[in-house]
């Protein structure tokens, strides 16, 4: 499958229709890959482990070797030197603009570094595990070092001229730069941690004993596919499956696979993460379809993603307009968990703010201090300015004063997370650049679409989808996230939409 060189004869029309025939067939290769890592999560028998890592990493291999194909690359110079690249239509210049990107960075990873990281992920994600089994920071902290070690000498390899974590962010957040998205945090951070001692010490802290009563899993699983139907994911582009640990995959045009997980005595769990799945599914389905595969048909970056699925999740999942439509569709489902409790009760009960350990089990209100925390520990490793060996204190330190709570265990600490183990170092903040992205998509929403509250007690959700497809699904990666958001929203990005949303919204379920 490797492409041949450009002849001297082809048009770049020719040349630009031979590169995105390539990228496709990249993409038809990639969502095999996708599809085996998705039954790997869901359906794959406990033996089964060790060869299927065998077939993903044959067509990991192959992916690679098609992606960074020479003479694709030359073919991606040649149209990015000719005339298409300046005067062709706005979809064509950001396509080659982008794939040449792309195709650079890749190709500037020498090949043992690509090895090693992947080889160094397994064995420290291996490591972690067991250290975080034991909670042992001692027996991990080797694997980190080994592994902060490497990022440094990918991001000097991919993007030489950046800040180190800026060219790491880039692979999640392109042209994201990290004294912009610090400031803001520092001033999120500023009023979210008097909001959560606010809402700690409120008189009338929402209880939510109520949502704690037996719901039979059967009940929940027509619940919640139910809702996510209502909301608008596409049964006939898609599926909901039960996983550990939720995702949403697209291994097609059509094909959108999202997973949540079940708890007999709390479905929140599986109500939310259907909504927070359906939002990245909801994007996916709503990216331009016939540019599957390439930049105009893919998504803008993580944080736009995660916008999509927070808006879901919270700002439309925890309303009292979504609850009004909710609440009988629930009473249905669950008769006797809910019997003599009112909408307002149930929607009151789901704003609980409580400082906790494990940032995947943490509020929305508290969620961002978990990231923001994160973001600065992993900068200052990577920066130079914290070793290693230190991180586990700093975490403690930051924790306490954020939160007011020391971890009692590094398990319950610097341990929770796979992400630096698996190499995945700049990708934290984008869960919070997610959250302020949708409270000002939903802010800006709501200001252009009157009477949205109405249509959502309802349980009419096609106004804000259709805004979103408008706004956001139909532009694909072709604007960065920033532009993306000012366009869409009509103001520059900024939290304080996200820091009004979440003062007013858990200000009122506390009587603040
Ligand atoms: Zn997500």
């Amino acid at each position: 499958m490797t492409a041949s060189a450009a002849p001297a004869s082809q048009t770049p029309e020719e040349l630009f229709a031979a590169v995105c025939d390539h990228a496709r067939r990249v993409a038809v290769l990639a969502s095999v890959e996708a599809l085996l890592g998705w039954d790997e999560q869901t359906f794959l028998p406990p033996e089964a482990g060790s060869y299927r890592g065998e077939q993903a990493a044959a067509v990991a291999g192959i992916v690679h070797r098609l992606r960074t194909d020479p003479a694709h690359g030359d073919r991606i110079a040649a149209l990015a030197a000719g005339p298409l690249a300046h005067s062709g239509p706005a979809v064509v210049v950001g396509t080659i603009r982008l794939l040449e990107r792309d195709f650079t960075k890749q190709a500037r990873l020498p090949a043992r570094l690509v090895e090693e990281l992947a080889k160094t992920s397994i064995d420290a994600q291996q490591a972690w595990r067991a250290a975080r089994e034991a909670s042992s920071w001692a027996a991990f902290a080797p694997w980190l070092e080994r592994m902060f070690a490497l990022k440094r000498e990918q991001a000097a390899c991919q993007l030489p001229d950046r800040d180190p974590y800026d060219a790491l962010m880039d692979d999640y957040e392109p042209g994201a730069s990290w004294p912009a998205i610090a400031a803001q945090f520092e001033r999120l951070r500023g009023q979210i941690v008097p909001l959560v001692r606010a809402c700690v010490d409120a008189p009338q802290r929402p209880d939510d004993g109520l949502l704690r009563r037996a719901c039979p899993v059967a009940d929940q699983r027509r619940f919640v596919r139910t809702v996510a139907e209502r909301i608008g994911f596409d049964f006939q582009r898609g599926r909901l499956d039960t996983a550990a640990h939720p995702f949403c995959s697209t291994m097609g045009p059509d094909d959108c696979r999202i997973t949540t997980r079940w708890d007999e005595r709390f479905f929140p769990t599986a109500l939310y993460g259907v909504l927070h799945e359906a939002g990245h599914g909801m994007y996916e389905q709503g990216l331009p379809r016939d540019w599957h595969g390439l930049p105009p048909g893919e998504a803008a970056s993580l944080g736009i993603h995660e916008s999509q699925s927070r808006l879901w999740e919270n700002l439309v999942g925890r309303s009292p307009a979504f609850w009004e439509w909710c609440f009988p569709v629930a009473r249905d489902a669950f008769p006797g968990a809910l019997a003599g409790t009112t909408a307002d009760e149930v929607q009151r009960a789901l704003m609980t703010v409580t400082p906790s350990f494990i940032r995947v089990e943490a509020d929305e209100v508290t969620y961002n201090l978990h990231v923001m925390l994160r973001f600065d520990l992993e900068r200052a490793v990577m920066q130079g300015t914290l070793a290693v060996a230190d991180l586990r204190d700093a975490w403690n330190e930051r924790f306490e004063t954020d939160f007011g709570i020391r971890p009692p265990t590094d398990a319950e600490g610097v341990l929770q997370d796979i992400h630096w183990a698996a190499g995945l170092v700049g990708y934290f903040p984008t869960y919070t650049l997610g959250n302020l992205f949708a409270a000002q998509m939903m802010h800006a929403a709501e200001t252009r679409l009157p009477g949205l509250d109405r249509e959502i007690a309802a349980g009419n959700f096609r106004g804000l989808l259709d805004w979103l497809r408008q706004h956001v699904h139909a532009h694909g990666r072709l604007l960065d996230s920033e532009r993306l958001v000012e366009q869409a929203t009509g103001s520059p990005v900024s939290e304080q939409w996200l820091v009004a949303s979440l003062q007013h919204r858990y200000g009122a379920a506390h009587g603040l």
